[in-house]
């Protein structure tokens, strides 16, 4: 009794067939009519091979380049129609993006990924920033406005968390006493979020899936990519800097170009750590890794532009990974090494936990207010097969992703802030378990140890400045 959703007329390519490429694969065979012969995948990695081959599913053992990807892709969709689906590490999102737009086909990513080398072979951290990456794509949509659907960003998070902000802002809207009618564009949600007193948003997630058998040495475990968590984890630190804000970070960066809405720190962000708060944990060490969403949110509600506008919330992601991950860039950045062995915690070995994953609207007359999904592996299993919870939350923000491109296939390029959150979220809801707005009394002020002296400011226990942990 799952809902259909539309019919794809053409192709569907799924390049990457991972941990989210796995898991999106059966809601796409769940919510669409599609010619089942021409579901390709895109997938170099052996491994995922005997799975394919076993569930009859066509491949291609390639790995997409710059040198090769129009001729592969070109080869896959003769007719201009059809939906790239694009889950894979290391292939450039903005190249594949603007073939399928030039060949007529739908688009979908869940982050502005370069190809191979990228992270780790750019010298300058400016350029290895998702500001950067961001940029480019909002500098092609400008230069290119309209035509074919492509869906930029749309996971969990960057993707879902955006359409919780807003859920979030009406919730706040509501429980003050104020008029809580979806805005109708850009401009209206962003004068409600500064209406509201919102200072700020925590992309707080905390992960706490885990296996009965302790993480062996030398193996970096995680619940999606190890790959992109390592090259996300080297990225800057990076947050998306707002008008509240009283001070500077002596080693962080402003962007001179584009839209200016976020700062950079000369710090990967996996060994960066914030003072942010989760309903499970209460409390808690968040690392501050760079993600798209942290940029895209603080662009799509400021008031005003550049370096100096009206109002801009402060934005960036607060990350608890599972256990076994924090062990594992524990070990990582300690010996100075990339572990050889990786390993994504699967749906079977994993005997419990949840992926808690939401929006910390902070600093208004309510102080702050977590809204998310707190979605269980257990649960999961019940839902979908292949995937774990951290994976339902991101392939059920593709399958929404995409319905929504097929109801609006002319909307050219588009970041899940600016599409229909209220529609996205009915089709995704039934995949992410509780989805819950928990107000909460803490600050980054409180419960913190007083035996040494630290860089605070107790005028706005909201500022960034003790957010960040000394
Ligand atoms: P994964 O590492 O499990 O899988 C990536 C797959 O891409 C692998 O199977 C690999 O063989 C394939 N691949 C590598 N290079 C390729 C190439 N050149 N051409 C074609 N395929 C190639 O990763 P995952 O957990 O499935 O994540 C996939 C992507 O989704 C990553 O980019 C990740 O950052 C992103 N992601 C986004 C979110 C979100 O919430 N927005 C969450 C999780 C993952």
């Amino acid at each position: 009794d799952y809902p259909i959703y539309g019919r794809i007329d053409g192709p569907i390519v799924m390049i990457g067939f991972g941990s989210i490429g796995k898991g999106t694969w059966p809601l796409i065979e769940r919510h669409f009519e599609y010619d089942a012969d021409r579901f390709v995948v895109v997938e170099p990695d052996k491994s995922h091979h005997n799975f394919l081959r076993q569930h009859k599913l066509n491949f291609i053992d390639v790995a997409l380049t710059a040198e090769n990807y129009r001729e592969v892709l070109g080869g896959l969709f003769p007719d201009g129609k059809g939906f790239c689906v694009n889950l894979s590490v290391d292939t450039s999102s903005l190249d594949i993006m603007k073939f399928c737009r030039e060949l007529g086909v739908l688009y979908i990513d869940t982050v502005v990924e370069p190809w191979a080398g990228y992270y780790f072979d750019t010298e300058d951290n400016a350029a290895r920033t998702n500001y950067a990456l961001r940029q480019k794509v909002r500098d092609e949509k400008a230069a290119n406005p309209g035509g074919t659907t492509a869906v930029s960003c749309c996971g969990a998070n960057p993707g879902m968390v955006s359409w919780f902000v807003k859920e979030a802002l009406l919730t706040l809207a509501r429980d003050t006493g104020r008029e809580a009618e979806a805005p109708a564009d850009r401009e209206g949600w962003a004068k409600l979020m500064q209406s509201l007193g919102v200072k700020g948003v925590h992309i707080a997630e905390r992960d706490t899936q885990a296996r009965r058998t302790p993480r062996p040495r030398g193996v970096f475990v995680n619940t999606w990519s190890v790959e992109g968590f390592i090259a996300e984890g080297f990225q800057p630190a990076e947050l998306g800097w707002g008008t509240h804000e009283t001070w500077f970070p002596e080693n962080a960066h402003r962007q001179e170009t584009g839209c200016k809405s976020a700062i950079w720190l000369e710090r990967p962000g996996a060994i960066t750590r914030v003072h942010t708060w989760c309903p499970t944990p209460g409390p808690q060490f968040g690392f501050l890794v760079t993600h798209n969403e942290a940029v895209s949110i603080s662009d799509y509600y400021t008031v005003g532009a550049g370096h100096d506008p009206e109002f801009r919330p402060t934005c960036h992601y607060a990350y608890h990974p599972a256990d076994d991950a924090v062990l594992s860039l524990h070990e990582m950045f300690g010996s100075g090494q990339q572990q050889q062995k990786h390993h994504i915690l699967t749906e079977d070995e994993i005997v419990e936990g949840i992926d808690e994953l939401g929006v910390l609207l902070f600093g208004h007359e309510k102080n702050a207010l977590w809204y998310g999904s707190r979605l269980s592996n257990e649960e999961t299993r019940d839902l979908a097969p292949y995937q774990n919870a951290t994976g339902l939350q991101v392939t059920s923000a593709v399958l929404a992703g995409m319905v929504w491109a097929l109801e609006n296939p002319q909307a050219g390029i588009v970041e899940t802030d600016e599409m229909d959150h209220a529609r996205c979220l009915e089709v995704q809801r039934p995949y992410l378990g509780p989805v819950e707005a928990h107000y909460t009394d803490w600050t980054p002020l409180k419960d913190r140890w007083e035996h040494f002296p630290e860089d605070i400011d107790e005028s706005d226990p909201w500022l960034f400045r003790n957010v960040l942990a000394s």
